[in-house]
């Protein structure tokens, strides 16, 4: 029998649209990067992008700004925290979510997760209760959306104020309401390896004029909060303009321009990446030890990666089995690693924080399996990837 292997490469994204590096030139061309720096009566490329995303959104505010992580943070403040406050936060999520909390000089309280990689609401509503945080930073990791309608419930009823971590779920919905759109405010991130690519990027987006003003103001607007694309009206920066710092976390209209045609293509790259989780899934159902999340009936996902988990496996049986597809093409992260690797970690090596004890989460992570699925994948490729983890697995 002849060995399956691929070659792909697991960081190549799509080239950029041609619309996209047209408009780059054009702003390259007229040498008006600065999201400020208008001809009169032109409306800048970031203003055209804060507009054009608000509306797909369906948020009637948006902020474009220079990272996910700078959104979180941006987010965190403008909603409310200050230094030496707790935030509560999903223990299963990537550094720049605890990150973002240390870095507004707030502690994170870490949540356990379950064992399709959601939030664990019980034990979200006993820390509520036990550690008196008033904000939940919740990251919908790797795109998987707990039942939102409950997690609202709890946070509503507690008088927690959420913060949506949407890095993996720009385009997702549970039920008919887009990811972003439960909370207090959306985060999304235009880096990269998420679902748009400006190289870096971010945005915020709310329903709340205030926090939207603040917001403006933090990312450093130099008082020319009229040039935004969707945020309130000035009265809104009346009492805040003077006592909110600028933190310089800008998006750029090289970058705007970047985003704005890709912007045009997420409804239906997300239906390609689907279909790319679809065939993984698929193939990985022939063998049973394998084990994807149960995706919710209400979630509609957009699946940029796979998970899978194997339990019963030990530390070097996990070692091993990344060896050994690795050795045949396929790369795979593993979150059960003590020392953190290219983008993978897990809360033990967030040392900045207060260390917790989180069993539930620990034994889930310590068998967790991760994949990229970039859309230069065919979904031939997808099924040649779900079979061989099948043969390395029996192999074992
Ligand atoms: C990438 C990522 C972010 C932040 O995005 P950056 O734009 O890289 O700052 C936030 N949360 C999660 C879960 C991420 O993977």
């Amino acid at each position: 029998m002849s060995v399956k292997t691929f070659s792909g490469s697991f960081t190549q994204q799509e080239p950029i649209p041609e619309a996209a590096i047209e408009a780059a030139v054009a702003v390259l061309r007229s040498g008006r990067l600065h999201r400020y720096n208008t001809d009169p009566n032109e409306t800048s490329q970031t203003a055209l992008l804060e507009r054009e995303y608000a509306d797909w959104q369906g948020a009637p505010y948006c902020l474009a700004v220079t990272s996910g992580g700078q959104a979180m943070q941006i987010a965190m403040r403008a909603s409310g925290v200050k230094a030496g406050d707790l935030v509560l936060t999903n223990a299963f999520t990537l550094a720049p979510v605890p990150g973002a909390i240390e870095a507004v000089g707030a502690r994170s309280v870490l949540v356990e997760v379950d064992e399709n990689l959601r939030i664990d609401i019980d034990d979200l509503a006993a820390k509520i209760e036990t550690s008196g945080a008033r904000f939940l930073l919740l990251s919908h990791m790797r795109g998987h959306l707990c039942d939102m309608d409950r997690l609202m419930a709890v946070t509503d009823a507690a008088g927690v104020k959420v913060i949506e971590d949407c890095a993996h779920t720009m385009g997702a919905k549970w039920g008919t309401t887009r990811s972003g759109n439960f909370g207090v405010t959306g985060c999304f991130s235009a880096q990269t390896y998420k679902h748009i690519n400006s190289g870096e990027g971010g945005f915020l987006t709310t329903r709340d004029p205030d926090v939207m003003a603040r917001a403006v103001i933090l990312s450093g607007s130099y008082m020319l909060y009229e040039r935004h694309g969707a945020a309130p009206e000035a009265e809104a920066f009346a009492q805040i303009r003077l006592e909110t710092p600028n933190l310089s976390a800008r998006m750029d209209n090289l970058r705007a321009a970047i985003l704005r045609p890709q912007l045009k293509l997420i409804d239906q790259n997300a239906e390609r990446w689907n279909a790319r989780y679809r065939a993984v899934e698929n193939a990985l159902a022939a063998e049973p030890a394998l084990q994807t999340p149960r995706r919710p009936q209400a979630e509609y996902m957009v699946a940029s990666s796979i998970q899978f988990r194997i339990p019963g496996f030990g530390e070097a049986e996990c070692v091993d089995f990344v060896a050994r597809a690795a050795a045949r093409g396929v790369e795979l992260k593993w979150f059960g690693s003590d020392d953190p690797k290219g983008f993978t970690s897990n809360h033990t090596s967030w040392r900045y924080g207060p260390p917790q004890s989180l069993p539930r989460s620990d034994e889930i992570l310590s068998t967790l399996f991760d994949m990229r699925l970039p859309l230069t994948f065919s979904t031939e490729d997808c099924t040649l990837i779900g079979e061989i983890l099948c043969e390395v697995y029996s192999a074992t």
